[in-house]
């Protein structure tokens, strides 16, 4: 008997906690029942308390893994994580060029949630002229959303996400600054009601038509009084990708994706002295 099963690739950073990065998208690819695959950007030396240390891999071995994985089993999806510096997000630019890979969800990851900066400020120009454009669905939170539309470097208050307009808009510069699809998470926002979590998908108009709009879905759910999130945003991307390669559409990859990062935080697992991880 022969079993043929989807395959997702992972291009992301290590967490030696196993809570995010590459451990907690290989974790959720096994729970979609596609092959996960990865290539290692960096590592990094973290627990539930925060991260200690980050050794970023050097350029020529991420092209070495790509190139390994990619010609012998091309992946059906791509999740993009954690890309430490621009010489190694030029490689991957020029690797979704090179294997055509589909299905590109990248997660722009710019710091952890503790603080630490994830992603060298001078590549963020770079991670968006070239990365974006290349990815079927980038998903900030709010406060990366805020910074990627800001100007000023490091400056996150240039662009405020306020409210559900705010959101709104902020979806729609991206998407049609960069060419991409947006899914903005709302799980950072002030201005919701405590128990909501509310993402906003935006999807582009295909082709060149004026009259043609900006899709725009609202995906209400619920918000939960855990502090064990951590690797929340490498979940959830990885969710999405994993679907994708399992044939859903855009829009049902992240509605379900968005249904399954609830019931890992809903699980409550209890790891760690600080900010736990989520039970696949
Ligand atoms: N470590 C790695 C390798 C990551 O890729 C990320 C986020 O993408 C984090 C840590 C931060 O995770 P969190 O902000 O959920 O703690």
């Amino acid at each position: 008997m022969s079993i043929v099963q989807k395959t997702v690739l992972t291009i992301a950073g290590s967490d030696s906690s196993g809570g995010a990065g590459i451990q907690a998208d290989l974790k959720t690819m096994e729970a979609h029942r596609v092959y996960g695959m990865s290539v290692v950007t960096a590592l990094t030396a973290q627990n539930t308390l925060g991260i200690t240390g980050i050794l970023p891999v050097e350029k020529s071995f991420v092209e070495k893994q790509i190139q390994a994985v990619c010609e012998d089993i091309p992946p059906d999806a791509v999740k993009i994580g954690m890309l430490p510096d621009r010489s190694v997000m030029e490689v991957v630019a020029k690797a979704i060029d090179k294997y055509s890979l589909k299905n590109v969800v990248l997660d722009p990851v710019l710091s952890s949630t503790s603080g630490t900066e994830l992603t060298r400020i001078e590549a963020r120009e770079y991670l968006k002229k070239q990365l974006f454009c290349r990815s079927l669905l980038i998903t900030p939170n709010i406060p990366e959303a805020q910074t990627l539309l800001s100007t000023k470097e490091g400056g996150d208050k240039e662009f405020l996400i306020d409210s559900r307009e705010a959101m709104e808009d902020a979806a729609k510069k991206l998407s049609s600054e960069y060419g991409c699809n947006v899914l903005i998470k709302g799980g950072h926002s002030s201005f919701e009601r405590e128990d909501v979590s509310a993402d906003l998908l935006c999807i582009r108009p295909l082709g060149n038509a004026i009259d043609t709009e900006f899709q725009v879905i609202w995906l209400e759910g619920k918000r939960f009084d855990n502090p064990n999130t951590h690797g929340t945003g490498c979940t959830l991307s990885s969710a999405i990708a994993s679907n994708l390669a399992n044939g859903h559409d855009l829009k049902s990859a992240v509605s379900e994706a968005k249904k399954y990062i609830e019931k890992c935080i809903d699980a409550g697992l209890k790891l760690g002295s600080g900010r736990g991880p989520l039970l696949h």
